[in-house]
């Protein structure tokens, strides 16, 4: 019997403890140490910050759901990792012994890199955790009291752009139904070198689509652009040229501000001795493996996974829930081939799927593989895909509650976009 924890109960870390309980079966103890009681779907954040979503409907509590599959949850959160001693330790001092380590943390959100941003000691909302879109909820609210200008976008050293573009073609979305549109006007900030480049170097004709989709919405937009500093109300942005070098320089007055933040790994995971990059994201080989702690997996955000290409203002690469569920799918599949004597040298895919709603349409973006030259590279714009979006949620969220692993949705929708988990690799045994 192998003891296999999970730290992070979010989209990877969930995911793979049911798909390990599914894959592995009973025979072996999955423990998974999530951060608080809550699951909360991520992806939802946006329409929650505008109040299409209440919180009850994009969270789940944990441990009702995953105890039904013989999987025991803690929710103290890891305090510390004992690479060494194979065990976790919990804020409560609870030492959680492994044979397996799954570490599935996410992001730590660095809005301590640009001065005045972030909702608790900054000015700027966010939509990257269900607390910090329910905080957005709030002051749209009294923003909508009192409108004004809205600057969206995100920071140097972001690799999270589709939720950037997402909100703010939600918000324009909700502001024309409301009425408001005429009283607001909208610019769009973003360390990438042109708009629709996603930290991907552009997906099919995605620059083209984007910029268009701005126009039409009367969103202004300022790229290639670092934001040097947010005060109560405004903010200065530097745009900056091929080379990287500071030019124009921008205030930008506004009456509400969200801007996604660059994104490291979590504490207790960067402090494990040459685990991690210098940024925090966990290394690890193209088995999901960390080569210098063989018993040791990771998936997710938390992930270290090179930059598609350089930019001017730095930039990172998105990591998707696609992608992340074929990091968990890799990991299962290699823990189980090596709890029964096979070689474990399943290998995942890393395809970026993204399908960014915008309020009443949507764009989907497709880079398979994502680092190019890819085999498949485009984006499409349609209704089709703000329908895909909520198929999404709904299907995720059926499947957190329920512990199924691959239904229906997956199945088809992916298939038919040629999306395999996989990579088809010559096994050795
Ligand atoms: C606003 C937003 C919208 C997005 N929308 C999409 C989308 O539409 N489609 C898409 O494909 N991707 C989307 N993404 C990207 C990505 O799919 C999500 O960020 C996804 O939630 C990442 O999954 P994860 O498991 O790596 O991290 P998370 O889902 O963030 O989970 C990490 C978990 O680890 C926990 N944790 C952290 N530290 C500890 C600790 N020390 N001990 C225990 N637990 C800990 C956290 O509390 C959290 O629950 C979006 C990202 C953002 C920020």
């Amino acid at each position: 019997m192998a003891r296999i924890v999970v730290v992070g109960a979010g989209l990877g870390g969930m995911s793979a403890a049911y798909e390990l309980r599914d894959t592995l079966g009973k025979g072996h103890e999955i423990t998974l140490v999530g951060k608080g009681d809550l699951f909360g779907f991520t992806p939802s954040n946006p329409w929650l910050a505008v109040g299409w979503r209440k919180p009850e409907e994009v969270t789940l509590k944990v441990a009702d759901h995953v105890g039904k599959h013989g999987i025991t949850f803690n929710g103290d959160g890891v305090e510390r990792i004992d690479a060494d001693g194979d065990a976790v330790v919990t804020a409560t001092g609870e030492r959680i012994p492994y044979d397996y380590l799954l570490i599935c943390t996410g992001p730590k959100l660095a809005f301590e890199d640009v001065a005045g941003t972030g909702p608790e000691a900054g000015h700027t909302q966010s939509v990257c955790t269900t607390e910090h879109a329910q905080g957005a909820w709030i002051a749209y609210q009294a923003f909508l009291d009192n409108p004004g200008p809205i600057v969206i976008g995100a920071v140097q050293g972001a690799s999270c752009f589709g939720p950037a573009y997402e909100f703010a073609m939600i918000v324009d979305a909700d502001l024309r139904k409301r009425k408001l549109r005429d009283k607001v006007p909208m610019t769009f900030v973003s360390s990438e070198p042109y708009i629709g480049h996603m930290g991907l170097g552009g997906v099919g004709d995605s620059k083209g689509l984007m910029e268009s989709e701005m126009r039409q919405r009367h969103i202004k937009w300022i790229v290639n652009t670092k934001v040097s500093e947010v005060r109560d109300g405004e903010m200065t942005v530097v745009e900056h040229d091929a080379k990287g070098q500071p030019g124009e320089s921008h205030v930008l007055p506004f009456k509400f501000s969200m801007l996604l933040p660059a994104f490291k790994g979590v504490e207790a995971v960067a402090a494990v001795e040459g685990l991690c990059n210098p940024r925090g994201f966990v290394i690890v080989d193209k088995h999901q493996r960390s080569p210098k702690y063989p018993k040791i997996f990771s998936a997710g955000v938390c992930v270290a996974i090179p930059q598609v290409e350089a930019t001017p203002v730095p930039t990172g690469a998105p990591k998707t829930g696609f992608m992340i569920e074929s990091m968990v799918t890799t990991i299962v599949r290699n823990i189980q081939a090596e709890l029964t004597g096979e070689t474990p040298d399943y290998e995942g895919t890393w395809n970026a799927v993204c399908l960014a709603d915008m309020g009443d349409t949507g764009a989907a973006f497709v880079a398979l593989p994502q680092i190019p030259p890819r085999n498949v590279t485009w984006t499409k714009i349609g209704k089709w895909v703000h329908v895909a979006k909520i198929g999404f949620e709904k299907y995720f969220l059926y499947k957190m509650r329920n512990g199924t692993s691959e239904p229906i949705y997956e199945k088809y929708i992916l298939g038919m976009l040629g999306i395999e988990r996989l990579k088809d690799v010559k096994r050795s045994s």
